[in-house]
Protein backbone atom coordinates (compact mmCIF):
# COMPACT_ATOMS: atom_id res chain seq x y z
CA UNK A 1 0.00 0.00 0.00
CA UNK A 2 1.40 3.52 -1.01
CA UNK A 3 2.11 5.62 2.21
CA UNK A 4 1.61 9.27 1.87
CA UNK A 5 4.22 11.51 3.44
CA UNK A 6 5.10 15.06 2.11
CA UNK A 7 3.23 17.75 1.30
CA UNK A 8 2.91 19.95 -2.33
CA UNK A 9 0.58 22.77 -2.00
CA UNK A 10 -2.88 20.90 -1.68
CA UNK A 11 -1.93 17.55 -2.55
CA UNK A 12 -0.01 14.87 -0.47
CA UNK A 13 2.59 12.54 -2.31
CA UNK A 14 4.82 9.76 -1.46
CA UNK A 15 8.54 9.96 -1.12
CA UNK A 16 10.74 8.96 -4.05
CA UNK A 17 14.15 10.12 -2.45
CA UNK A 18 15.05 6.37 -2.79
CA UNK A 19 13.72 6.13 -6.22
CA UNK A 20 15.83 9.43 -7.07
CA UNK A 21 19.08 7.51 -5.83
CA UNK A 22 18.72 4.23 -7.54
CA UNK A 23 18.35 5.71 -11.23
CA UNK A 24 20.21 8.04 -13.71
CA UNK A 25 18.02 9.14 -16.47
CA UNK A 26 14.66 10.14 -15.83
CA UNK A 27 11.21 11.27 -17.46
CA UNK A 28 8.85 13.41 -14.53
CA UNK A 29 5.68 13.32 -16.28
CA UNK A 30 2.04 15.33 -14.94
CA UNK A 31 -1.15 16.27 -16.40
CA UNK A 32 -1.15 20.20 -16.85
CA UNK A 33 -3.51 21.01 -13.37
CA UNK A 34 -0.26 18.93 -10.89
CA UNK A 35 3.04 20.79 -12.99
CA UNK A 36 3.21 23.00 -9.94
CA UNK A 37 4.47 19.86 -8.38
CA UNK A 38 7.52 19.91 -10.57
CA UNK A 39 8.57 23.22 -8.78
CA UNK A 40 7.57 20.72 -5.12
CA UNK A 41 9.88 18.25 -6.23
CA UNK A 42 13.09 21.10 -7.15
CA UNK A 43 12.72 22.38 -3.55
CA UNK A 44 12.39 18.97 -2.12
CA UNK A 45 14.76 17.23 -4.11
CA UNK A 46 16.98 19.61 -5.86
CA UNK A 47 20.59 18.23 -4.64
CA UNK A 48 19.46 14.95 -5.91
CA UNK A 49 17.84 16.25 -8.84
CA UNK A 50 21.05 18.29 -9.92
CA UNK A 51 23.33 15.08 -9.38
CA UNK A 52 21.13 13.40 -11.86
CA UNK A 53 19.55 13.75 -15.49
CA UNK A 54 16.24 14.52 -15.28
CA UNK A 55 13.59 15.82 -17.77
CA UNK A 56 10.32 17.65 -16.51
CA UNK A 57 7.85 17.10 -19.36
CA UNK A 58 6.08 19.60 -21.00
CA UNK A 59 3.05 16.73 -22.32
CA UNK A 60 -0.27 17.16 -21.44
CA UNK A 61 -0.74 13.91 -19.86
CA UNK A 62 -4.20 13.56 -19.50
CA UNK A 63 -4.19 10.27 -18.03
CA UNK A 64 -1.89 7.36 -17.17
CA UNK A 65 -3.13 6.25 -20.30
CA UNK A 66 -1.07 9.01 -21.85
CA UNK A 67 2.56 8.29 -21.35
CA UNK A 68 4.65 10.92 -24.11
CA UNK A 69 5.89 7.83 -26.03
CA UNK A 70 8.18 10.14 -28.38
CA UNK A 71 10.05 11.79 -25.50
CA UNK A 72 10.42 8.11 -24.18
CA UNK A 73 11.54 7.09 -27.19
CA UNK A 74 14.32 9.86 -28.13
CA UNK A 75 15.48 10.39 -24.36
CA UNK A 76 15.77 6.39 -23.23
CA UNK A 77 15.00 7.17 -19.95
CA UNK A 78 15.61 4.38 -17.08
CA UNK A 79 13.08 5.54 -14.83
CA UNK A 80 9.54 7.75 -15.42
CA UNK A 81 7.83 9.19 -12.70
CA UNK A 82 4.18 9.89 -13.54
CA UNK A 83 2.79 12.17 -11.20
CA UNK A 84 -0.91 12.70 -10.29
CA UNK A 85 -2.59 8.93 -11.20
CA UNK A 86 -2.21 5.43 -10.30
CA UNK A 87 -1.19 3.20 -13.51
CA UNK A 88 -3.91 2.82 -16.37
CA UNK A 89 -5.44 -0.62 -15.98
CA UNK A 90 -5.48 -1.29 -19.73
CA UNK A 91 -2.17 -0.59 -20.67
CA UNK A 92 -1.54 -2.44 -24.23
CA UNK A 93 2.22 -2.61 -24.12
CA UNK A 94 4.74 -0.60 -21.64
CA UNK A 95 8.24 1.29 -23.12
CA UNK A 96 10.79 -1.49 -22.76
CA UNK A 97 13.95 -1.64 -20.24
CA UNK A 98 12.27 0.98 -18.30
CA UNK A 99 10.48 1.12 -14.90
CA UNK A 100 7.31 3.70 -14.28
CA UNK A 101 6.45 4.68 -11.04
CA UNK A 102 2.88 6.32 -10.44
CA UNK A 103 2.61 9.14 -7.68
CA UNK A 104 -0.89 9.98 -7.08
CA UNK A 105 -1.54 13.05 -4.95
CA UNK A 106 -4.06 12.63 -2.52
CA UNK A 107 -5.84 16.74 -2.50
CA UNK A 108 -5.99 17.20 1.26
CA UNK A 109 -8.94 18.85 1.75
CA UNK A 110 -11.96 17.13 3.22
CA UNK A 111 -15.27 18.17 3.43
CA UNK A 112 -16.74 20.64 6.40
CA UNK A 113 -19.58 19.56 8.18
CA UNK A 114 -21.39 22.53 6.39
CA UNK A 115 -20.40 20.59 3.30
CA UNK A 116 -21.43 17.46 4.83
CA UNK A 117 -25.05 18.78 5.84
CA UNK A 118 -25.45 19.99 2.48
CA UNK A 119 -24.99 16.63 0.62
CA UNK A 120 -27.89 15.28 2.80
CA UNK A 121 -29.91 17.83 2.02
CA UNK A 122 -30.08 17.72 -1.67
CA UNK A 123 -30.03 13.89 -1.17
CA UNK A 124 -32.95 14.15 1.09
CA UNK A 125 -34.97 17.19 -0.73
CA UNK A 126 -34.45 14.87 -4.04
CA UNK A 127 -36.09 12.02 -2.42
CA UNK A 128 -32.83 9.92 -2.48
CA UNK A 129 -32.38 7.21 0.16
CA UNK A 130 -29.78 5.54 -1.67
CA UNK A 131 -26.62 6.68 -2.75
CA UNK A 132 -23.61 4.95 -4.34
CA UNK A 133 -20.53 6.93 -3.93
CA UNK A 134 -17.15 7.17 -6.24
CA UNK A 135 -14.54 9.71 -6.38
CA UNK A 136 -11.30 10.16 -8.58
CA UNK A 137 -7.85 8.79 -7.01
CA UNK A 138 -7.64 12.59 -5.94
CA UNK A 139 -10.42 12.07 -3.45
CA UNK A 140 -10.84 8.72 -2.43
CA UNK A 141 -9.71 9.00 0.72
CA UNK A 142 -13.24 11.31 1.51
CA UNK A 143 -15.15 9.23 0.38
CA UNK A 144 -15.34 7.23 3.44
CA UNK A 145 -16.18 10.70 5.83
CA UNK A 146 -19.64 10.92 3.29
CA UNK A 147 -20.59 7.47 3.86
CA UNK A 148 -20.19 7.48 7.56
CA UNK A 149 -22.11 10.79 8.16
CA UNK A 150 -24.93 9.97 5.07
CA UNK A 151 -25.53 6.85 7.22
CA UNK A 152 -25.66 8.39 10.16
CA UNK A 153 -28.34 10.95 8.98
CA UNK A 154 -30.28 7.54 7.41
CA UNK A 155 -29.31 7.30 3.86
CA UNK A 156 -28.32 3.81 2.57
CA UNK A 157 -24.56 5.06 1.28
CA UNK A 158 -22.21 2.39 -0.65
CA UNK A 159 -18.86 3.22 -1.95
CA UNK A 160 -18.54 1.60 -5.47
CA UNK A 161 -15.29 -0.96 -6.50
CA UNK A 162 -14.11 -1.65 -9.37
CA UNK A 163 -12.82 -5.39 -9.96
CA UNK A 164 -9.92 -4.38 -11.19
CA UNK A 165 -6.79 -4.27 -9.01
CA UNK A 166 -5.06 -1.19 -9.33
CA UNK A 167 -8.21 0.69 -8.88
CA UNK A 168 -8.35 2.08 -5.57
CA UNK A 169 -12.09 1.49 -3.79
CA UNK A 170 -14.60 3.98 -4.89
CA UNK A 171 -12.36 4.97 -7.64
CA UNK A 172 -13.23 5.91 -11.19
CA UNK A 173 -11.55 6.96 -14.56
CA UNK A 174 -13.17 8.79 -17.19
CA UNK A 175 -12.97 5.55 -19.25
CA UNK A 176 -13.10 2.96 -16.09
CA UNK A 177 -16.64 2.62 -14.42
CA UNK A 178 -16.92 -0.83 -12.97
CA UNK A 179 -17.28 0.29 -9.23
CA UNK A 180 -20.90 2.11 -10.36
CA UNK A 181 -21.67 -1.43 -11.57
CA UNK A 182 -20.89 -2.98 -8.34
CA UNK A 183 -23.40 -0.60 -6.10
CA UNK A 184 -25.86 -0.13 -9.07
CA UNK A 185 -28.49 -2.38 -8.23
CA UNK A 186 -29.01 -0.95 -4.60
CA UNK A 187 -28.83 2.47 -5.56
CA UNK A 188 -30.89 5.32 -6.84
CA UNK A 189 -28.04 7.87 -7.46
CA UNK A 190 -24.59 8.37 -7.51
CA UNK A 191 -22.62 11.12 -5.63
CA UNK A 192 -19.17 11.49 -8.10
CA UNK A 193 -16.55 13.38 -5.64
CA UNK A 194 -14.24 14.99 -8.70
CA UNK A 195 -13.93 18.72 -9.64
CA UNK A 196 -15.56 19.65 -12.82
CA UNK A 197 -17.79 17.85 -14.58
CA UNK A 198 -16.08 14.92 -16.87
CA UNK A 199 -15.90 12.13 -14.27
CA UNK A 200 -20.12 12.96 -13.37
CA UNK A 201 -21.01 12.64 -16.75
CA UNK A 202 -19.17 9.42 -17.67
CA UNK A 203 -21.02 7.89 -14.29
CA UNK A 204 -24.24 9.10 -15.68
CA UNK A 205 -23.27 7.88 -19.67
CA UNK A 206 -22.40 4.33 -18.04
CA UNK A 207 -25.56 4.31 -15.57
CA UNK A 208 -27.95 6.13 -16.91
CA UNK A 209 -28.86 6.83 -13.29
CA UNK A 210 -29.57 10.64 -11.52
CA UNK A 211 -26.13 12.38 -10.69
CA UNK A 212 -24.68 14.57 -8.53
CA UNK A 213 -21.28 16.18 -8.07
CA UNK A 214 -19.45 17.32 -4.54
CA UNK A 215 -16.68 19.11 -5.68
CA UNK A 216 -14.17 19.02 -3.01
CA UNK A 217 -12.20 21.83 -4.42
CA UNK A 218 -14.89 24.08 -3.34
CA UNK A 219 -17.68 22.60 -1.54
CA UNK A 220 -20.43 23.03 -4.11
CA UNK A 221 -23.27 20.87 -4.30
CA UNK A 222 -24.98 19.89 -7.65
CA UNK A 223 -27.14 18.20 -9.26
CA UNK A 224 -25.88 17.15 -12.85
CA UNK A 225 -28.61 15.28 -14.34
CA UNK A 226 -30.47 17.53 -16.83
CA UNK A 227 -27.11 18.57 -18.39
CA UNK A 228 -25.85 14.51 -18.86
CA UNK A 229 -29.07 13.83 -20.41
CA UNK A 230 -28.68 16.30 -23.05
CA UNK A 231 -25.33 15.11 -23.53
CA UNK A 232 -27.04 11.38 -23.70
CA UNK A 233 -29.89 12.60 -26.11
CA UNK A 234 -26.95 13.82 -28.75
CA UNK A 235 -25.12 10.66 -28.44
CA UNK A 236 -28.45 8.73 -29.32
CA UNK A 237 -29.12 10.82 -32.28
CA UNK A 238 -25.65 10.54 -33.58
CA UNK A 239 -25.77 6.36 -33.27
CA UNK A 240 -29.01 6.59 -34.68
CA UNK A 241 -27.47 8.38 -37.53
CA UNK A 242 -25.37 6.59 -38.49
CA UNK A 243 -27.72 3.35 -38.23
CA UNK A 244 -30.44 4.65 -40.48
CA UNK A 245 -28.19 6.69 -43.20
CA UNK A 246 -26.57 4.36 -45.94
CA UNK A 247 -22.97 5.14 -44.86
CA UNK A 248 -19.88 2.71 -45.95
CA UNK A 249 -16.80 4.16 -45.44
CA UNK A 250 -15.44 5.06 -41.98
CA UNK A 251 -12.36 5.57 -40.36
CA UNK A 252 -11.32 3.84 -36.87
CA UNK A 253 -9.00 5.67 -35.26
CA UNK A 254 -6.53 4.37 -33.62
CA UNK A 255 -3.93 6.10 -30.91
CA UNK A 256 -0.14 5.71 -29.69
CA UNK A 257 -0.06 5.47 -26.19
CA UNK A 258 0.44 2.90 -24.33
CA UNK A 259 -3.32 2.73 -22.67
CA UNK A 260 -4.44 4.15 -26.16
CA UNK A 261 -3.45 1.59 -28.37
CA UNK A 262 -5.96 -1.05 -27.75
CA UNK A 263 -5.66 -4.13 -30.52
CA UNK A 264 -8.05 -6.23 -29.63
CA UNK A 265 -10.97 -3.56 -29.42
CA UNK A 266 -9.54 -2.65 -32.94
CA UNK A 267 -9.71 -6.29 -34.56
CA UNK A 268 -13.36 -7.08 -33.14
CA UNK A 269 -14.96 -3.41 -34.38
CA UNK A 270 -12.57 -4.14 -37.73
CA UNK A 271 -13.93 -7.17 -38.29
CA UNK A 272 -17.46 -6.92 -37.17
CA UNK A 273 -17.94 -3.96 -39.34
CA UNK A 274 -16.64 -5.57 -42.50
CA UNK A 275 -19.25 -8.98 -41.97
CA UNK A 276 -21.83 -5.70 -41.62
CA UNK A 277 -21.02 -4.46 -44.76
CA UNK A 278 -18.98 -1.21 -44.28
CA UNK A 279 -15.71 -0.65 -45.48
CA UNK A 280 -13.18 0.36 -42.62
CA UNK A 281 -10.03 2.60 -42.75
CA UNK A 282 -7.38 2.48 -40.10
CA UNK A 283 -5.79 6.13 -39.35
CA UNK A 284 -3.63 6.61 -36.61
CA UNK A 285 -3.48 9.56 -34.73
CA UNK A 286 -1.11 10.27 -31.66
CA UNK A 287 -2.95 13.11 -30.57
CA UNK A 288 -6.58 14.01 -31.86
CA UNK A 289 -8.46 17.23 -31.97
CA UNK A 290 -10.77 18.81 -34.52
CA UNK A 291 -8.26 20.36 -36.75
CA UNK A 292 -6.37 16.69 -36.85
CA UNK A 293 -10.06 15.15 -37.48
CA UNK A 294 -10.44 17.92 -40.27
CA UNK A 295 -7.10 17.02 -41.77
CA UNK A 296 -7.96 13.10 -41.81
CA UNK A 297 -11.21 14.13 -43.35
CA UNK A 298 -9.99 16.31 -46.29
CA UNK A 299 -7.39 13.11 -47.15
CA UNK A 300 -9.83 10.22 -46.97
CA UNK A 301 -13.44 11.61 -47.04
CA UNK A 302 -14.65 8.86 -45.21
CA UNK A 303 -18.61 8.79 -44.33
CA UNK A 304 -18.14 8.61 -40.22
CA UNK A 305 -15.44 8.33 -37.20
CA UNK A 306 -14.88 5.95 -34.45
CA UNK A 307 -12.11 7.08 -32.20
CA UNK A 308 -10.65 3.77 -30.27
CA UNK A 309 -8.09 5.95 -28.25
CA UNK A 310 -9.59 7.55 -25.38
CA UNK A 311 -13.70 7.10 -25.79
CA UNK A 312 -14.34 10.81 -24.36
CA UNK A 313 -13.12 12.48 -27.17
CA UNK A 314 -16.34 12.03 -29.46
CA UNK A 315 -18.37 13.38 -26.81
CA UNK A 316 -15.99 16.00 -25.26
CA UNK A 317 -13.86 17.50 -27.83
CA UNK A 318 -15.90 15.98 -31.50
CA UNK A 319 -19.11 16.29 -30.62
CA UNK A 320 -20.03 19.21 -33.51
CA UNK A 321 -17.77 17.60 -35.84
CA UNK A 322 -19.54 17.98 -39.34
CA UNK A 323 -18.94 14.13 -39.74
CA UNK A 324 -20.58 11.68 -36.72
CA UNK A 325 -17.62 10.53 -34.35
CA UNK A 326 -18.60 7.80 -31.99
CA UNK A 327 -17.11 6.13 -29.08
CA UNK A 328 -16.42 2.04 -29.72
CA UNK A 329 -19.36 1.06 -27.03
CA UNK A 330 -21.73 3.45 -29.95
CA UNK A 331 -20.66 1.99 -32.49
CA UNK A 332 -20.88 -1.79 -31.33
CA UNK A 333 -24.94 -0.32 -30.96
CA UNK A 334 -24.77 0.22 -34.38
CA UNK A 335 -23.12 -3.22 -35.24
CA UNK A 336 -25.04 -5.19 -32.89
CA UNK A 337 -28.16 -3.09 -33.40
CA UNK A 338 -28.26 -2.66 -29.66
CA UNK A 339 -31.20 -0.38 -28.52
CA UNK A 340 -29.86 0.40 -24.77
CA UNK A 341 -26.88 2.95 -24.79
CA UNK A 342 -22.90 1.64 -24.38
CA UNK A 343 -20.46 3.02 -22.63
CA UNK A 344 -17.53 3.26 -23.20
CA UNK A 345 -16.64 0.22 -25.32
S1 LIG B 1 -11.01 8.65 -20.39
FE1 LIG B 1 -9.43 8.99 -21.93
S2 LIG B 1 -7.90 10.28 -20.89
FE2 LIG B 1 -9.21 9.35 -19.29
S3 LIG B 1 -8.15 7.48 -18.68
FE3 LIG B 1 -9.60 6.92 -20.29
S4 LIG B 1 -8.46 6.97 -22.22
FE4 LIG B 1 -7.28 8.11 -20.66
Amino acid sequence: MTSYKWRCNNYILPEIGDLLREYNRILITAPDGLKNIYKCLIEKYGGLISEKEVYFSAHGSYGACDLPVSEINSLKPDLIIHIGHNEYPFNSYLPGNVRIIYLPAKHVRKPSLQELELIYARLRDEGYRRVGIVATIQHTSITTIIRDFLEEKGINAFIGKSGIPVMEEGQILGCELSAIYSVKGKVDVFLVVAGGFFHALGVYLASQRPVMIYDPYTGVVRDYTRKAYSVLAKRYYLVEKVRNSPYHSLGLIIGSSPGQYRPKLLRLLYEKSISKGYKPYLVSSSILDMDRLIAIDNGLNLDFYVVTSCPRLPIDDLSDFYKPVLTPGEFRMVLEDLKEYVFPW
